[in-house]
């Protein structure tokens, strides 16, 4: 017992000493042997990359097809490397969801499903060497400050998943809660336990912050994940709680990127290969990511399409690490914008991060917004305010700012209604998504 502790206050050291101290060179060594090693196990040990072999594939990592989230779940019995079957795992999943004591798949997989926003749930698998990797790094670069000695850390969950499931390691203690549970429960929690580090998503924060009254401590830090957290939401939060707020970025492919000393989010790039391709933003540079994930090999994620869209800072960070930093996270690209052109023949792409800034920079007494797009030609924009605001001026200086995006992209918006609804979570993963597209 003693001895593992002792490996794990190493292994979280070096992958702190990585992030910061390795140079381009180390790091692309260190991919490249990952990288054969992954190739290798699953040529022999993956149906679905044995047969690619048989098919044609050299084995090498450029000529992998890119695979999808529908195709990973079409293909999971054939691509994971243990001889696990979807069926068996969702079922698994489901019962220990619904609450029965199961403890670890055949004694020795940790199962959890992703969220899925999309509608298709992808269960994930983690063996035990996985999990102590993953939760080694979690704990690593989960962006709890050096500073704080004893981290009592709130962190909000929709259903158990498997790489949070230690709850006191080396100092810091965890607990969990159901983030559907009534806001008041959790702010009980935070009391009780004195909980000085919440973690949660965006949506989370904001409501636990409209009650901080009732917080009888400080909070010292704010970790965010699960959804976009646009620029004013993490000026907000860091205010009302006098806490600095760090950014985790993780899924079920993988711990993506991670918060820096100087604050900002970068690629945990000795741990997921990260490539880009053109995602059709004609404002800024935008970018589509593939994932390889390279430790886990019970279940790969081999150059695993994302529908995320995120967009990259070309300087280097104050903070000396040479992993690539994330400027934002735009969304879901299922989410942008179909605008139809000035002439309307052909479709122009709006992002959603422009939507948000036109929605949140046109005011200081928007409370809550969504913004939806129906079909090419109507738009809605939910809007809840706060009393005695201004309605009218704020709308129309909303309608301005899209109108303005719009033209940037040569597209016309349609028609712009506005209610004074509340924003709905998605149905299928309860996240907030504030700019959704619904065909
Ligand atoms: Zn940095």
């Amino acid at each position: 017992m003693i001895l593992d502790k002792l490996a794990r206050f190493l292994l979280v050291r070096q992958i702190r000493q990585s992030f910061y101290t390795w140079d381009a060179e180390r790091l692309q060594h260190h991919q490249q042997k990952r990288l054969g090693e992954i190739l290798k196990h699953v040529s022999q040990h993956s149906p679905y990359y044995k047969e690619l072999r048989t098919n044609g594939w050299d084995g090498s990592f450029a000529s992998l097809p890119l695979l999808s989230k529908s195709e990973l779940v079409t293909q999971f019995d054939q691509v994971n490397t243990a001889g696990l079957r979807k069926a068996d795992l969702f079922d698994f999943a489901i019962r220990r969801e619904r609450g029965e004591p199961l403890g670890l798949y055949r004694g020795r997989y940790s199962v959890g499903l992703s969220s899925g926003t999309s509608g298709i749930r992808l269960p994930t698998v983690l063996s035990a060497s996985e999990r102590w990797q993953y939760g080694s790094l979690l704990f690593a670069r989960s962006g709890i400050p050096e500073s704080i000695r004893q981290p009592r850390v709130l962190f909000a969950l929709r259903v158990n998943n498997p790489a949070f499931m230690e709850v006191r390691f080396l100092g810091v203690s965890i607990f969990h809660a159901d983030y559907t549970r009534p806001i008041e429960d959790i702010v009980r929690l935070i009391n009780e336990k004195t909980l000085n580090v919440l973690a949660g998503p965006p949506s989370l924060l904001r409501l636990i912050s409209q009650q901080r009254q009732q917080i009888d401590h400080p909070i010292q830090a704010l970790i965010s994940y699960a959804e976009v957290l646009d620029d004013k939401t993490r000026q907000q939060l860091q205010a009302d709680f006098q806490a600095p707020l760090a950014q985790i970025y993780q899924g079920a492919e993988g711990f993506i990127a991670s918060t820096c000393r100087a604050g900002s989010l970068h690629l945990n790039e000795d741990v997921v290969l990260v490539e880009t391709l053109e995602s059709g933003d004609t404002v800024s540079h935008a970018r589509r990511l593939v994932v390889t994930d390279l430790h886990r090999k019970t279940l790969p994620f081999l150059r695993y399409q994302l529908n995320d869209i995120v967009e990259f800072n070309p300087e280097p960070c104050s903070c000396g690490s040479v992993f690539r930093c994330i400027e934002r996270i735009h969304g879901r690209a299922d989410d942008i914008f179909h605008l139809r052109s000035r002439e309307g023949e052909v479709i122009r792409f709006l992002f959603p991060d422009y939507v948000t800034r036109s929605i949140n920079q046109a005011s200081e007494e928007i409370l809550e917004f969504q913004a939806i797009q129906h079909n090419l030609d109507s738009l809605e924009i939910r809007l809840h305010l706060q009393p005695n605001a201004a309605r009218t001026d704020i709308e129309t200086r909303i309608l301005h700012n899209l109108e303005y995006w719009a033209q940037r992209v040569a597209g016309r918006l349609g028609t712009v209604t506005f209610s004074d609804e509340l924003p709905e979570r998605n149905s299928n993963s309860l996240k907030l998504i504030r700019v959704v597209r619904r065909f």
